[in-house]
């Protein structure tokens, strides 16, 4: 426990260095490519961030983000994760990749904070980035707050023109009476669903009903945690929009995603043998 105890007090001191400007680049960034299966493109990569300091080594967002979470760090340095996604989308367009995406994983803090859509316009200027390019994933537990007030921060979100995805989907929180009200364009169904898809009777798995609700109520389907062929396969018999997992690519750094987009010829996944 004290060793815990001490862990999470380094990586404390770690964050609150890099959320004051001290460190170079122990706070960055990975980018997960996601499949679009209907035009079979990479429509986008999802953004997720890395801690890496010569004391800790590698530390995982599953540690240190429920950290700056609980210190509000995740404020300053959201707002870091937030220019350097968007330093990514910039290179995308330079390398002609203008309807290429970034996802970014906003915690429910961030949201709430004062003026975050106001904050998150002015870097979204600054950057000369679109909002049409920009997705935002909240996970579902966002919805267990002031759902009225956070579907109005939605609102305004989706009229400037962000997409809203609701990340883990299917593991709690909203009400399925409550899901037609959400302003959110997408749902991407959780990993727990995608992994049913490898290990039990696939005809018993509910997952492609997940997806025809999705599309019931308007919203597109992503699945993440696509591993296997056999998990692909059922995907796109059951008109999943979007998939993203270890089959597509694991997370790349920056220049590793640029090479990734540049080499993927069409129809790459039909070739996997798994
Ligand atoms: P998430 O948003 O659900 O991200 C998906 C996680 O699944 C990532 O873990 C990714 O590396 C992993 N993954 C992707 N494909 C596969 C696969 O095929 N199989 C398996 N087993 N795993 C796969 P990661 O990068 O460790 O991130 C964990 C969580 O940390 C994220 O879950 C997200 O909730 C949070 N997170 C990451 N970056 C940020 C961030 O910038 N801000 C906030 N607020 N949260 C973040
Ligand atoms: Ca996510
Ligand atoms: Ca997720």
């Amino acid at each position: 426990m004290e060793a815990q105890v001490n862990r999470e007090k380094d990586i404390m001191e770690a964050l609150t260095a890099i959320a004051a400007g001290d460190t170079g680049n122990d706070l960055y960034l990975q980018y997960q490519p996601i499949l679009d299966l209907k035009t079979d493109s990479i429509c986008g990569f999802e953004a997720l961030a890395r801690l890496n300091t010569a004391k800790l080594g590698l530390v995982g967002p599953d540690e240190f983000i429920p950290i700056t979470e609980k210190t509000k760090l995740i404020i300053p340095l959201g707002e870091q994760i937030i220019y350097s996604a968007l330093r990514f989308l910039k290179r995308l367009r330079e390398h002609g990749y203008n309807n290429c995406c970034v996802s970014i994983n906003i915690s429910a803090i961030q949201l709430l904070s004062s003026d975050f859509t106001g904050r998150l316009l002015e870097i979204v200027g600054e950057m000369q980035a679109d909002p049409g390019n920009i997705v935002i994933e909240l996970t579902e537990s966002v919805f267990i707050a002031d759902i009225d007030r956070i579907n109005g921060i939605l609102r305004k979100l989706r009229q400037t023109g962000f997409c809203i995805t609701i990340d883990d989907f299917g593991t709690g929180y909203s009400s399925l009476a409550r899901q037609k009200d959400l302003n959110v364009d997408c749902l991407k169904i959780d990993r727990h669903f995608i992994d049913k898809l490898a290990r039990t009777d696939i005809n018993k798995a509910i997952t492609g009903d997940i997806i025809a609700m999705a599309h019931r109520l308007g919203r597109c389907a992503v699945a993440e945690g696509v591993e296997y062929k056999k998990q692909l396969s059922y995907l796109k018999a059951h008109n999943c929009d979007k998939v993203q997992g270890y089959l597509i690519s694991k997370p790349l750094d920056e220049e590793d995603a640029l090479e990734f987009l540049k080499k993927r010829r069409p129809n790459e996944t039909d070739n996997i043998k798994y």
